[in-house]
């Protein structure tokens, strides 16, 4: 009997969110409610799949801390939360054979980081040398130093707009079947790019990018490499280590492992000018939108909750309004006083509230608007894809003029209809759509609309990197820095 730790820690921050985040942003599990994700389409879910289907295996699910995109982790917050960690962790850590980490990747704490690596490394302590450690990875992760040196294994997505968070999940459940049951030294070749990405050529179905992750995916299909993927970063986490990396891990192939991440990484550079956000001004696109039949998407990429953004932006109404555009705008916002305003005066009141800047206010300044109540939800909803539950806290749906806005307590992931869907609202009976995330699946709005605007404003996921202003990462980096170069340099990582 093969005895299996499982352990999840998953947040993706952006830095330049000025509000942090706390303890209380986690959904936490503990021990055997970490077996409720049991069918969800995630990390956790998909190596659950494959270790109950194996022979002999038997599980220790210890802790499960899973949040929301937010801003960075306020110090307070990461005391607990890895106090928590090493407690469960330690408590369980006797007779383990293996043990599997589900991580995002992009976590970033007031006074740590490297939360992940800070993560691996104890838990690598209380574990000793010898038991392998697998991880699983969003693309948007930021792989480090301290990380690499603690694991045997890791699985990265290789989808964006992401699906393959289960299938993700799998292969790293198989990857630590594997080195359990053979026993496999395993090496990692790791090239960092010194370069941010962003924009439609990530999308793997359309995309420069997609191209390369199939060649990750066919490495690893034929048995060249054990696992591939490369990983981007969150641009929007300003820690040391953000970058983009080529990763290629091999059974003990230090040779090959090297090769196919220099291969992969050489493939990456050329391709950085193309991995941009390509914008519109606002003004540009409202004035296109008001002679189009429509329906329109503008999408808000700056502020992207499900990237780490307040959700409170404005600055599409605002303009909207200002600019006399005549058609029926469809817009979420996050904004806690205003839904709050509009749970206490009840369906059908007319209210006065402001709408946005509740958490950016010097970004987003609050706009005043008279609104009736139309509809009123505790905003539960479940995500498209992973069908992982959303929390959005009391919510409610205004509507002044022809503009209908779903006006949420809490920040959500906004990357599909579900939000929309909960309140009983469809997309598609719209003329212009808001959408707070940089892409969705290509069905959810691309396919029906005439045109998706990505629209360049503020924010603290602006796609339009250079403006926001990083001072942690390592520098020089494209498209931050000018005459950035690159000569691929392999480090190898191997346990003995
Ligand atoms: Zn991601």
């Amino acid at each position: 009997m093969k005895r299996i730790m499982l352990l999840e820690c998953m947040q993706e921050i952006s830095s330049f969110n000025p509000v942090q985040s706390g303890y209380d942003a986690f959904a936490i599990q503990r021990g055997a409610e970490m077996l409720r994700q049991r069918g969800l389409n995630s990390g956790m879910g998909g190596a659950l799949s494959v270790f109950d289907a194996a022979e002999g295996v038997e599980l220790v699910p210890v802790y499960s801390a899973r949040a929301g995109s937010a801003g960075l982790l306020s110090a307070a917050g990461w005391k607990r939360l890895s106090g928590e960690i090493l407690e469960a962790v330690t408590a369980a850590m006797s007779g383990i054979d293996g043990i599997y980490v589900s991580l995002h990747g992009a976590m970033g704490a007031d006074g740590e980081l490297d939360p992940e690596g800070w993560i691996l490394r104890e838990v690598r302590r209380l574990a000793g040398p010898e038991l392998p450690i697998v991880i699983s990875l969003d693309l948007h992760g930021i792989l480090t130093e301290r990380m690499l040196q603690q694991i045997d294994g890791l699985a990265i997505y290789h989808t964006y707009p992401h699906v393959d968070f289960g299938d993700t999940g799998e292969r790293a459940a198989k990857l630590l079947l594997c080195l359990l049951a053979n026993k496999t030294r395993t090496t990692i070749a790791r090239v960092v790019i010194p370069a941010l990405v962003r924009g439609d050529e990530l999308i793997t179905k359309s995309g420069c990018y997609g191209d390369m992750l199939r060649e990750c995916q066919r490495i690893q299909r034929d048995g060249t490499a054990m696992s591939a993927g490369i990983m981007i970063g969150n641009p929007f986490t300003d820690v040391p280590e953000l970058c983009s990396q080529a990763i290629v891990m091999t059974d003990d192939d230090a040779a090959t492992a090297s090769a196919e991440a220099i291969r992969l990484a050489e493939m990456f550079w050329p391709e950085r000018f193309r991995m941009q956000g390509k914008f519109i001004s606002l003004e540009r696109a409202i004035a296109q939108a008001k002679t189009m039949r429509g329906p329109v998407l503008f999408t808000d990429a700056a502020d992207a909750t499900s990237s780490g953004a307040s959700g409170d932006s404005n600055l599409i109404l605002k303009a909207l309004g200002e600019a006399g555009y005549q058609g029926k705008v469809l817009a979420q916002i996050v904004d806690p006083v205003a839904a709050a305003a509009a749970h206490k005066a009840g369906v059908g009141a007319e209210i006065t509230v402001t709408l946005g800047g509740q958490f950016d206010p010097v970004r987003f300044p609050p706009m005043q608007v008279t609104a009736q109540v139309k509809l009123l939800s505790d905003g539960k909803a479940r995500l498209e894809t992973m069908r992982a539950e959303l929390h959005a806290g009391p919510t409610a749906v205004l509507t002044y003029g022809a503009t209908t806005v779903v006006v949420m307590t809490c920040s959500v992931s906004l990357f599909d209809r579900a939000m929309y869907y909960s309140v009983g609202i469809n997309p598609t009976e719209h003329d212009l759509i808001v959408v707070k995330s940089p892409h969705t699946e290509y069905h959810m709005f691309d396919q029906w609309v005439e045109k998706n605007f990505n629209i360049d404003i503020p924010g603290a996921t602006s796609a339009n990197l250079p403006t926001l202003g990083h001072t942690i990462c390592a520098r020089p980096m494209y498209p931050l820095d000018e005459g950035v170069t690159f000569t691929p340099v392999v480090t190898i990582y191997a346990r003995q």
